[in-house]
């Protein structure tokens, strides 16, 4: 069922809430912004993530998070389950074990790959974030916004717009980030956690990525490659790098960019970045991925230098 903001119900009980797995900015501000007004609602309302949180991200409030072991660990039965910002249920990685007994799953994201999966889908891929439709939410119930929301939902905006650079953004999503100062963000503190907090091992690291990418097609496409040999000599985790694919995008005269980590050796993330015509969206699609046409992502099986071939191949063709 297709919903809008104005006809979604929301029932009382427990709630589970799940970030994306590999979660991000997005996924984690959206998370807990729909948690402090659930839970101000009266509802009882656990969020179960999976995966490390980015290095930037650390800063926001976690409180009501569990890992699945955790959360497991309690024995607590649910009534309703909501995704936020992802596109199709292998978003929720080994969470999917606990839709079975829910009486309800919504759906709320903004990815145009969405599958609409949920029971109610609050799907708008004209939001920049998913922190947009849920900020429209709260508002909407004119919800009083703590400090902890604001920096929260801000968060998510911010980060899935580049800081508000890239092409989903909109007036409204300006409009958006002014109510939130208005409001009484700190956005001296929240700029400086997001963008001004990186770890040197993760600069280190993305020089010696830079030094050695491939480049294809008149160096108009980048391909690097996140080895767990590169992440051990630096001693560093996945979640120390976040955002390593940013600086190679910015690039003068790059068109398509695509980082591979090497989860493990038979295992394959692919990120892409798109500043052209190339809908990265579209290539993600074709491996099970999803996306937005300038942002986009998938899983590979296979090493990573097989994983590389398929994906320049894919990506040479519709340049
Ligand atoms: P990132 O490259 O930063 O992980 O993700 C870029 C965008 O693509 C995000 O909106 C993210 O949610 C989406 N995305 C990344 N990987 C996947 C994937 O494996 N499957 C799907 N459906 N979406 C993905
Ligand atoms: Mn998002």
């Amino acid at each position: 069922m297709k919903n809008n903001i104005n006809n979604i119900s929301w029932g009382n009980g427990i709630y589970l809430i799940f970030p994306h797995i590999i979660p991000d900015g997005d996924t984690l501000g959206s998370a807990i912004g729909l948690k402090n007004f659930l839970k101000s609602r009266g509802n009882e309302v656990y969020v179960v993530y999976e995966g490390e949180i980015p290095y930037n991200i650390t800063f926001l409030d976690y409180s009501d998070f569990y890992t699945i072991e955790e959360f497991e660990s309690k024995k607590i039965s649910y009534d309703y389950i909501v995704s936020v910002d992802g596109s199709d249920l292998e978003r929720m990685g080994t969470r999917r074990k606990f839709l079975k007994d829910a009486k309800k799953l919504y759906n709320i994201d903004h990815h145009r790959t969405n599958l609409n999966f949920g029971d109610i889908n609050l799907v708008d891929i004209e939001a920049a974030a998913t922190g947009e439709i849920i900020f429209r939410i709260l508002d909407q119930f004119d919800y009083e916004f703590t400090k902890k929301d604001l920096e929260a939902i801000y968060t998510a905006i911010s980060t899935d717009t580049g800081s508000f650079k890239y092409t989903n953004t909109t007036s409204e999503t300006m409009n958006i980030a002014g109510r939130l100062i208005d409001m009484g963000l700190d956005l001296e503190k929240v700029n400086l956690n997001l963008y001004h907090n990186v770890p040197l091992k993760k600069m280190k690291i993305t020089a010696e990525l830079i030094n050695n990418m491939s480049m294809y097609s008149n160096d108009r496409l980048c391909v690097v490659k996140m080895t767990q040999a590169i992440l051990e000599k630096h001693e560093a985790k996945f979640s120390e790098v976040d955002g390593v694919i940013e600086s190679v995008r910015d690039i003068n005269g790059v068109s398509v960019v695509a980082l591979l980590k090497e989860f493990d050796s038979e295992e394959i993330k692919v990120s892409m970045r798109s500043k052209g015509e190339v809908d990265v969206s579209e290539i993600a699609l074709g491996f099970d991925g999803g996306g937005h046409s300038k942002a986009a992502g998938c899983m590979i099986k296979g090493s990573i230098n097989s994983a590389e071939k398929l994906i320049v191949d894919r990506i040479l063709e519709a340049m």
